[in-house]
């Protein structure tokens, strides 16, 4: 059973916190290698909110009260909830056919030529009833909020007509009822060019056509509706432009969208500099980016979110050069990319991955699923640090050390999810003793 605790709460006798302090700004270079960490720790959450946080015994002495419920952290880790900023989980249809093929050594042309790839996944969801998209985010926000995220960010983009797109997102919209994570929803209609618009007028390619629709009707059809909060824009070869995407971002923009971009996922396609150039809040995957274009961009503010398991299951032949965005002094962010072909849940796993698979250090990838993705989705006010004034948003991780859960990629360390001081989750192993 939940104990639901009306938002007040005291943690107490944490062997370790992980603050992840905010400093007014995202993480990036040597900064982003420190996670703040408090030994012995104790905070106090009261209405929702991190009133204190410091050694178990002053908090005890300042904030203790026998009406507040209270969480023992003896031997355990807490840490800021995790912040997932890059997710597709409304769509339908099944794909595991097509990854199959590609392991069998199907290139993707072959499995796109069979009806497969993301298109597959538009149709199955313009098919689908808003009842069995509803069921599926659902299996989707319960896996996600057990892997111990407390905000999600939610892109449409299975749709691709105007109504199809408006549907996804009311769709989103009304699952904020039914979860206790804290959605961050955004549009994209930019995510593949539909295969069946109408043949393209003398001049001008199909690409342009869908970009002039997306700008002409689709963006002030969202913006009408109210429900999306950013724009997501894919530059990539074969797909969008650098110039349909530098169009893109301007009309979202002039009608108040901040954009994230899907960049360089499967070729160089000057998709970050792109992103970079208009001012993008965030690039992601950048898996494909070549070493000379980090350079020459340089610091930026946009946060590069690369993908790890996108990378997996994408079968790439490269990795995101993601030591030489941290030497350039840009924020890196770390996130699952849960779509219709990565089916991964757990941002603590893909957490664990990431440091092998990039040479990221254990803080480096902690600030990246935490602070880092909260700047990338202008929810820094709120989440991404343990910090006083934020929500209680909080991760308690059965390890005495947070170093420690990279090297267990897949075990079941969480033990409790808190959202606003309220325990949303926690695991069969919790003892119950602990919390009372
Ligand atoms: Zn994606």
């Amino acid at each position: 059973m939940v104990r639901v605790s009306g938002g007040d709460l005291n943690v107490v006798n944490l062997a370790q916190l992980a603050r992840v302090h905010d400093r007014g700004e995202p993480r990036r270079g040597s900064q982003q290698q420190e996670m703040d960490l408090l030994a012995d720790a104790a905070l106090a959450i009261r209405a929702g909110v991190i009133v204190a946080v410091g050694p178990t015994a002053e908090i005890e002495r300042e904030w203790g009260d026998p009406k507040v419920a209270t969480l023992d952290g003896r031997g355990k880790t807490m840490m800021p909830g995790l912040v997932e900023c890059h997710s597709h989980p409304i769509f339908a249809g099944e794909r595991h056919g097509e990854y199959a093929e590609r392991l069998a050594g199907a290139s993707l042309a072959e499995v796109a030529a069979r009806g497969g790839g993301i298109w597959s996944s538009v149709v199955a969801s313009r098919a689908a009833t808003s009842e069995e998209l509803a069921g599926r985010l659902d299996v989707a926000y319960r896996r996600i909020s057990a892997g111990g995220v407390t905000t999600l960010e939610v892109k449409s983009g299975y749709g691709l007509t105007v109504t199809e797109e408006l549907r996804q997102l009311q769709l989103l919209a009304a699952s904020r009822a039914r979860t206790p994570l804290q959605l961050v929803i955004t549009f994209l209609g930019a995510h593949v060019v539909p295969r069946d618009l109408p043949s393209a007028s003398v001049g001008e390619s199909v690409g342009d056509t869908y970009t002039s629709l997306i700008i002409d009707e689709m963006l002030p059809a969202v913006v009408a509706q109210g429900v999306a909060q950013f724009q997501d824009v894919t530059v990539e070869d074969g797909l969008f432009t650098p110039a349909q995407a530098r169009a893109l971002m301007a009309a979202g923009r002039t009608v108040g969208l901040a954009s994230r971009v899907h960049a360089d996922a499967w070729r160089p396609s000057q998709g970050w500099s792109t992103a970079v150039a208009a001012g993008a809040v965030s690039a992601e995957h950048l898996t494909y980016t070549p070493d000379d274009e980090i350079r020459t961009v340089g610091r930026a503010d946009t946060v590069a979110v690369l993908l790890p398991v996108a990378e997996l299951v994408y079968l790439t032949d490269r990795r995101a050069n993601a030591r030489l965005f941290v030497d350039h002094d840009v924020p890196v962010a770390i996130a699952t990319d849960y779509c219709s072909s990565i089916h991964a849940t757990s941002l603590l796993a893909t957490m664990a991955m990431a440091a092998p698979w990039f040479r990221l250090t254990p803080a480096e990838v902690v600030v990246g699923a935490t602070l880092n993705a909260a700047y990338s989705l202008g929810a820094q006010g709120r989440c991404g640090s343990i910090d006083l004034g934020k929500q209680g948003d909080l991760v308690l991780l059965d390890c005495p050390h947070p170093n420690e859960l990279f090297l267990a990629p897949s075990a079941p360390l969480v033990e409790a999810v808190i959202v606003a001081g309220d325990v949303v989750h926690r695991s069969p192993s919790l003892d119950a003793a602990r919390l009372h």
